[in-house]
């Protein structure tokens, strides 16, 4: 697993500190600015970096692989943190880790403490390689959006170039929110947003929040009056699968201005590991309701794909719809995976992705 986290030795900072690191053996002055950090020595597992005229440590087993890499460090704890991964697809900023639900296959279970990092993050982007799409994510990043709104717009005139997906619950949007959102360049958000069922009772179970669906389409029928970009989310579980043909047809009615459907397999971490034995979904037994659902959106004109699903355990004429959905840093592949043809297309399975109780027919293509 790629760690997103490295030990470093303390510093005396009180606010938080950006940089990029610059791997290249000694300091490259003419790509020099007052956010690169340069490689000066690198022994035993710690590298040294010059960073303003002091030194930065940081362990790890090679520095070639963080060269490039935008980089916070917080005060108080010895911890680098990867913001952004140059050579990655998949770099997220956890904007919070408050939540106003409690979905019960949560993979980042939410806590009460909020650190406010925009600032943080807004130096960040500015190091980003060129066009890069980033994640924002929580916690739900819509309880801080009038931070969240500022930093996007701000982004968008610094960095044109740059892509945001924001993973939003879709509970916090507000008439009133409307001149925020005209202000930031809605060709660079694609909003992720998750819809469980048609039923809003099952729905509402789902986030363990009463009211929840009527919310999300008030909230969704305010961003497509804007024209947002719209990726509607679904996880499949047990209280849900049978009912996915029937929310096919329901957001192809209800949201036909949706960019695309995207249909995920459970991620066995936080409260969905809690809940797997009731809730996994084991699709390499029964693909019915999934194909059915497919069917149906793509007829009606609703893009549809599939997030996290290995491809043997989607029966052949659906696989297209599947993409590497998962992140490269949590990715990993069975022993099975060795013999398999479709290795580079398939996105494989989550590090924390249970054998003993996962899929029942895994095998090589
Ligand atoms: S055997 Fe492994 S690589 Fe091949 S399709 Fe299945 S999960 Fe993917």
């Amino acid at each position: 697993m790629i760690s997103l986290q490295l030990r470093s030795a303390p510093l005396p900072i009180s606010e938080p500190l950006v940089m990029r690191l610059n791997s290249a053996k000694g300091p490259d002055l003419s790509n020099c600015s007052n956010h690169d950090a340069h490689l000066i020595d690198f022994e035993g597992e710690t590298a040294e970096y010059e960073f303003r005229g002091f030194s930065i440590y940081v362990n790890c087993q090679n520095p070639e692989e963080l060269d490039g890499d935008v980089v916070m460090l917080t005060p108080g704890r010895n911890i680098l943190h990867r913001l952004i991964r140059k050579t990655s697809a998949h770099n997220t900023l956890l904007i919070t880790e408050q939540c106003d639900q409690k979905c019960i296959m949560c993979s980042q279970p939410p806590k009460e403490l909020h650190v406010d990092l925009f600032d943080a993050f807004s130096e960040a982007i500015l190091l980003a390689p060129f066009e890069t799409t980033i994640g924002l994510s929580g916690g739900e990043p819509m309880l801080h959006k009038a931070r969240l709104f500022e930093f996007i717009a701000k982004a968008n005139l610094a960095r044109p170039d740059l892509r945001f997906h924001v993973l939003t619950n879709g509970q916090h949007f507000e008439p009133s929110d409307l001149a925020a959102l005209k202000n930031i360049e809605l060709s660079t958000v694609l909003w992720g947003i998750p819809v469980f069922a048609a039923d809003p009772d099952v729905h509402d179970k789902i986030v363990v929040k009463s009211g929840a669906h009527a919310k999300l389409h008030e909230s969704l029928a305010l961003l497509g009056s804007v024209g947002a970009d719209i990726e509607l989310r679904t996880v499949v579980m047990r209280t849900n699968v049978n009912g996915l043909p029937q929310l096919a047809t329901h957001l192809a009615t209800h949201v036909p201005y949706a960019h695309f459907w995207a249909m995920m397999q459970m991620e066995n971490i936080g409260y969905a590991r809690m809940n797997w034995d009731t809730e996994f979904s084991d699709n390499s037994r029964n693909f019915s309701p999934i194909g059915q659902a497919i069917s149906l959106a793509v007829t009606k004109g609703l893009e549809t794909t599939l997030y996290n699903f290995p491809l043997c355990t989607i029966p052949e004429p659906y696989r297209r719809y599947s993409v590497r959905s998962i992140s490269d840093w949590k990715q990993k592949y069975l022993p099975v995976c060795e013999a398999c043809n479709m290795r580079t297309s398939c996105g494989g399975f989550f590090q924390w992705y249970p054998e003993a109780k996962g899929f029942a027919e895994i095998k090589a293509l």
